[in-house]
């Protein structure tokens, strides 16, 4: 850390007289404290289901039947599938007969090699648009880039690796990956793709004497769709449920989702009145399935309910953010907290995907150069030394934001000084270590890693 920073801490420590250990902001408890989900242990769900969590990123499922088991979602990388595939193995070695993927995510789908046995006729199970949501992104052009490591935090340090929200921080891809479409997945692994597609939007399987339906539920991604066991009450949603704000808006971005099509889709879960729910990722729901699913939906109806109304009244999205906050009884359920998606984010994208960029302030269709804007902002405050110090007072004021904001306006008028860049580092490490919603916080420390090592450069 650079001086500004340790001098905050140092203020911090001086006006709460709290040991060192204690700094740790409330977010980096919490999801700390969410890490501990993620102990590796297979959970009995129901009877002849079983559920590993914490072995890999997703949730996988052995359901075992009179002479073979169906595996749901066998996860993201072969290694960790095995062993997963071991520890099923010490409540049934019965045969593989089929595979399910609830979508076309590599951390979904890239672990089905532990599972595959093709000596055993193993069905490999998916929606007829499978892989539609990695196509659109190919199609765009937009393989590669530096969102998805940023906002997984693949090139975080070690102590600032803490979390993905949903699931335990990841390793970092190999070299060479091409890591664009799942928590912590690599893109060229050895790929089992379906042996058997449908369009339908409801069938039935009857395999091993277990008796699964597989309902289309786009959502998370088009190609999604929801597992449904009749006799034991349980319902696989895939990834359009997990214990966090549903990932509406990927920071990392994607294909465009339809929060309408997922709130559908959640409500067709709620009709089958499940009795346990298991997400795609984090630990399933027991026993209260269809009141988890039911506030679930309501809450994301909530969001979009209110910002097209909002924005109706020309609410700004800035303005939205707060208006389509959720009610107490919903904003209180831990399963509804902003881990990995975020209430802000769908905000904005609901706007965004409805209306487009302009936001309805007449000033946007006037929008002047971030350089015009900074020179604006140095004028108005007596020159860029004044605005410098501003900046550096609010960062030893501990208004780490304020700092963020000055520091970027001298970084764009002194930009061969490292100073400012130095200072907007610190800043984000501040801001980014207070941050809740963890590919935000990703984000924002990853790029104060960059910005940090821009300053180095121009030393
Ligand atoms: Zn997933």
């Amino acid at each position: 850390m650079h001086k500004y920073a340790n001098f905050v801490l140092v203020l911090f420590l001086v006006t709460t007289g709290q040991e060192a250990h204690t700094q740790q902001s409330e977010a980096t408890l919490r999801l700390l404290e969410r890490n501990e989900m993620f102990e590796p242990v297979i959970i009995e769900v129901a009877e002849n289901v079983y559920t590993a969590i914490g072995y890999q990123v997703t949730a996988n499922t052995m359901i075992v039947g009179d002479d073979g088991a169906i595996i749901i979602d066998p996860g993201h990388q072969a290694e960790a599938a095995r062993q997963v595939r071991a520890e099923f193995s010490r409540i049934s070695d019965l045969p593989v007969k089929a595979i399910i993927y609830t979508h076309g995510h590599a951390d979904h789908v890239n672990g089905a090699v532990a599972f595959y046995e093709p000596e055993s006729g193993t069905e490999v199970w998916a929606r007829s648009n499978y892989w539609s949501e990695a196509n659109r992104t190919a199609e765009a052009g937009l393989v590669g880039g530096v969102r998805p490591s940023a906002t997984q935090g693949f090139d975080l340090l070690p102590e600032q690796k803490i979390s993905v929200g949903i699931a335990i921080p990841p390793a970092r891809p190999p070299a060479g990956s091409n890591q664009v479409d799942g928590v912590g997945a690599q893109v060229q692994p050895v790929r089992i793709d379906p042996t058997h597609m449908f369009s339908e939007e409801r069938i039935t399987l009857e395999i091993s004497g277990i008796r699964l339906e597989l309902v289309a539920a786009p959502g998370e991604t088009a190609d999604q769709l929801y597992a449904w066991l009749p006799e034991q009450r349980v319902v696989f949603a895939g990834d359009n449920f997990y214990q966090s704000w549903p990932n509406v808006y990927p920071l990392r971005g994607t294909a465009r989702r339809s929060i309408r099509d997922w709130i559908s889709s959640l409500d067709s879960m709620v009709q089958e009145n499940p009795l346990h729910v298991v997400g795609g990722h984090t630990t399933p729901m027991l026993g209260n399935a269809a009141e988890v699913l039911t506030n679930y939906r309501d809450a994301m109806q909530w969001v979009l309910d209110r910002t097209i109304e909002g924005a109706k009244k020309y609410m700004t999205p800035d303005e939205l953010v707060d208006y389509a906050a959720l009610p107490p009884h919903l904003a209180e359920l831990d399963y509804l907290a902003g881990y990995y998606g975020s209430v802000w984010g769908t905000v904005r994208d609901i706007y965004a995907q409805d209306l487009g960029w302009f936001d309805g302030d007449p000033l946007n269709l006037h929008r002047e150069s971030p350089l015009r804007q900074s020179e604006r902002m140095a004028a108005l405050v007596g020159g860029v030394e004044a605005l410098w110090a501003k900046a550096q007072n609010a960062m030893m004021t501990n208004d780490p934001l304020g700092a963020a904001q000055l520091a970027q306006h001298v970084m764009r008028l002194r930009p061969d000084s490292p100073e400012p860049r130095f200072l907007m580092a610190d800043a984000l490490d501040v801001i980014g270590e207070q941050t809740f919603n963890a590919p935000a916080r990703n984000y924002t420390l990853s790029s104060a890693n960059r910005i940090r090592a821009e300053a180095e450069d121009l030393e």
